[in-house]
């Protein structure tokens, strides 16, 4: 072997050592704060193996990721409202990139890796889930106000479709499908509030994902009377356009667009399940079973929800359909309540896409959807609602505090009704009345 050969082997051992410790790159990271969970992400330049622990006193979670290179400052991280006090990296002698979070709160951790999408390349996730959870407590005070009034509020649960590492579709012009369903969202919430006897949620409230499965157990837990999920359509052409609304089948979807969008749609559900580990997806198998036996029935009274938001929307411009369309969405998939998926437009035509971005055309979209909700609960009210209340009573009825002397036929004849009326109202047995107590006074 030649002096020169063996220089060039040298040099070349050396090129291929330093080839081997170049890692894959984590060139980006983001955070995003959610109610129930933190999600903290790293991008990387390639599908990468990690390793997830927690290491006691201090309470601190470790990240190994192998072989990689750290090309961005996770210091720069807003950790506001996350239960992470503070991360620092380091480089481990075998080449693994080692992330250290140092902990406020005892989180449950769970990590997987997402493949790149429209947006991003691929990801390693990390989710810590709070263990007291913020939005049971929320959920709770609310249980418990309505348990408090005798009538209670028709409760809309209003869900953003996608967000957070989920962008949904993107238009032409760049326009984010989470984007526009948050908007919609937020308006609709606020629009329903404002009604008397409805009371709306929304499933996310910032720029976070939600498994699709988890909105709709945000919705029983909600007690929902409806629940509600807003998307914009995309399709592999720009022509098509307009609204649709679907309601929930249980044979799949209707039509040949209806079932590319199921399939597109649940898609999504990938992102929270790719490799994920979790300890409560256990029983995913029996919910899943028990859940197509029970959803059969609240197909009906979806499919008239939607019938009447269809209606209002086709007063705002085009329909894309103008009939309900049934398809086999995931995020649908609610054993009791009945639900609905409203497309507000295609995201994949130019038109809609810079309508869907206009205050103004979100405003009378929302309003269309709104007065379709409204329609339907006033023609098929809940029992125990407000609404049901009234319509039984025919109209109008008022709040009466009782004062010292006040006995149920004075009272009656007061108010031009009969003491029978008063006593069934306010489900009331026998005569006796206490000072304080409110009740109902029917219209005459
Ligand atoms: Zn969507």
């Amino acid at each position: 072997m030649s002096a020169r050969t063996t220089r060039f082997l040298a040099s070349l051992v050396l090129i291929l050592a330093t080839v081997a410790q170049a890692g894959t790159p984590v060139d980006n990271a983001r955070i995003w704060p959610a109610t129930d969970h933190t999600r903290l992400v790293l991008e990387t330049g390639d599908s990468v193996e990690h390793r997830l622990f927690a290491l006691e006193s201090p309470r601190r979670l470790v990240i190994d990721v192998e072989q990689a290179d750290l090309e961005t400052n996770l210091g720069t991280l807003n950790l506001d409202d996350t239960p992470i006090r503070q991360i620092r990296t380091g480089r481990r002698q075998n080449g693994d990139l080692r992330v250290v979070l140092d902990m406020k709160e005892d989180v449950e951790p769970r990590s997987f890796l997402l493949r790149p999408n429209e947006q991003y390349g691929h990801r390693l996730v990390v989710d810590l889930m709070d263990l007291d959870n913020t939005r049971d407590q929320e959920q709770k005070a609310v249980l418990e106000d309505q348990s408090e009034s005798k009538r209670r509020d028709v409760i809309v649960v209003v869900d953003a479709g996608h967000g957070g590492e989920d962008p949904g579709a993107i238009g032409p012009s760049g326009t984010q499908e989470k984007e526009v369903t948050m908007a919609l969202s937020q308006r609709m919430v606020e629009r329903i509030d404002a009604m008397e006897g409805f009371q709306a949620y929304l499933t996310r409230k910032d720029d976070y994902y939600i498994g699709l499965r988890k909105r709709t157990e945000i919705a029983r837990d909600y007690n929902a009377d409806l629940f509600v999920s807003v998307h914009a359509d995309a399709f592999r052409s720009p022509q098509p356009r307009g609204a649709s609304v679907y309601a929930l089948s249980t044979d799949g979807a209707s039509s040949e667009t209806a079932r590319w969008l199921a399939e597109s749609e649940n898609s999504a559900d990938l992102i929270g399940g790719v490799g994920g580990v979790s300890l409560k997806d256990k029983d995913e198998m029996l919910a899943g079973v028990l859940l197509d036996l029970s959803m059969t029935a609240s197909i009906e009274y979806s499919m008239g929800v939607g019938s009447n938001v269809l209606d209002q929307l086709d007063s705002v411009g085009k329909l894309h359909k103008s009939s309900v369309e049934q398809a086999g969405f995931a995020v649908l998939k609610s054993p009791d309540i009945p639900s609905i998926l409203v497309e507000a437009g295609f995201i994949s035509n130019p038109t809609d896409e810079q309508k869907l971005t206009r205050a103004g055309h979100q405003k009378r979209i929302v309003d269309a959807m709104v007065d379709g909700i409204d329609r339907h609960f006033r023609s098929s009210p809940p029992p125990g609602t407000l609404i049901a209340h009234r319509q039984r009573n025919g109209g109008e009825e008022r709040e009466y505090e009782i004062r010292r002397g006040d006995t149920l036929s004075a009272i009656a004849r007061r108010n031009q009704v009969s003491v029978q009326k008063l006593k069934t109202v306010n489900d009331l047995n026998g005569e006796t009345l206490h000072i304080g107590e409110v009740i109902s006074i029917p219209s005459s």
